[in-house]
């Protein structure tokens, strides 16, 4: 058996979870001479990076045509060999790893006839506690509060995070009483069991006083963790920050490569580490970077916030570790979470189940595919 195909899908999509905004993700699909296909995504999040990632792919096409299937390994090493000068610390280069990565595990588990999850050792678990992840939008926010209350309360979440200076109405992140008022009507809101993560957007610039300031009237109301307070490469500002807070602090989610992992965490600032199947190096970097989360007994957090694709590769990586806390879902229904695949994702009880399938264990609808891609 050999591959016979290889390729790059750009699509975009209306995100309810994020303010309805356009988003763009690069699919990777590769078929075998049997007609077994895999899925891959890259996570490349705005339109001219889908299609920069596409145009790479393609001009690689020609050293994955041709390999046997199970060849993983050489094939990937081929592909860095080819790409060393684009993709040395990361970049779009490594979306593209990342994409057939993850295509590759997927097609290797079909053709085995084996999930994902036993492929890589066995999950630890069968099921992984999930807590809604979403951004808030409306310029209530007694209406955000009510909404989260009520995915908790009512969903069976176990916890929220909040993404704070999104796109929306909310504009959290700005005011600092307003904020802790926010917070605090959260708490009250979930319940004093539930899980709450605050996550500073990438568009709001706090100094490390005021990443202080709010982290710790914030962690008043018990977060799980603070993500990112200060921009991840501010190592000094972290370090300062955390003698200073008493809170878990969460980063990762930038990082390209398992070398910027293991800077990450031999730094010491991240104790939830969040990594990206669809950005950093797909399953096979997703293993070594909880191999170093494991080592410094630090927490590994999956960044699943685009298609099916990369919520099933990230839930068999969490589901490997001890050391995954939560699980994270978009609440609002989406569609590629909900039209993508044949049997959508869904929570019970705040449960969310490893697939046991092969492969990735999901079934991609390729008309929906076709119906999203980009032109
Ligand atoms: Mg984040």
């Amino acid at each position: 058996m050999t591959i016979t195909k290889i390729e790059a899908i750009p699509v975009a999509y209306t995100e309810p979870n994020d303010s309805n905004s356009t988003r763009s993700l690069m699919f990777c699909r590769i078929e075998t001479s049997d007609g077994i296909v895999g899925w891959g995504e890259a996570i490349t999040q705005f339109p001219e990076a889908s299609r920069a990632a596409a145009v790479l792919l393609e001009g690689l096409a020609d050293a994955v045509i041709g390999r046997d299937p199970l060849e993983h390994h050489s094939i990937l090493a081929e592909l860095e060999r080819r790409s060393w000068w684009y993709t040395y610390e990361g970049g779009i280069g490594a979306f593209v790893m990342s994409a057939i990565d993850v295509a590759l595990w997927d097609l290797k588990g079909k053709v085995l006839g084996r999930p994902v999850s036993e492929l890589i050792g066995g999950a630890l678990r069968h099921e992984l506690p999930v807590i809604a992840s979403t951004h808030a939008f409306n310029s209530s926010l007694d209406f955000e509060i009510e909404r989260h209350g009520a995915y908790v309360q009512r969903d069976g979440f176990r916890g929220i995070k909040i993404g704070m200076g999104k796109r929306g109405e909310a504009r959290l992140g700005y005011e600092f009483d307003r904020d802790v008022d926010f917070v605090a009507g959260l708490r009250e809101a979930i319940g004093p069991e539930a899980l709450l993560i605050m996550d500073r957007g990438q568009s709001l610039s706090w100094n490390v006083d005021e990443a202080i300031r709010r982290t710790q009237a914030f962690n008043e109301y018990r977060l799980a963790w603070m993500e990112e307070p200060l921009e991840p490469q501010d190592v000094e500002g972290f370090r300062r920050l955390r003698q200073q807070v008493s809170c878990l602090i969460g980063t990762g989610e930038r990082e390209f490569t398992v070398r910027g992992y293991q800077r990450l965490v031999a730094s010491g600032i991240s104790d939830v580490v969040g990594f990206d199947p669809g950005r950093a190096g797909g399953i096979t970097a997703g293993l070594k970077v909880i191999q170093l989360v494991e080592a410094a007994n630090v927490w590994f957090n999956a960044h699943a916030w685009s298609s099916a694709v990369t919520t099933a590769a990230s839930i068999a990586l969490s589901a490997s570790t001890n050391r995954c806390m939560i699980f994270e879902m978009k609440p609002l229904p989406n569609p590629m979470h909900d039209e993508l695949i044949t049997q959508p994702f869904t929570q019970h009880d705040g449960l969310i189940s490893v697939p046991r399938g092969p492969g990735l264990g999901i079934e991609v609808i390729e008309s929906v595919v076709e119906s999203y891609r980009m032109h």
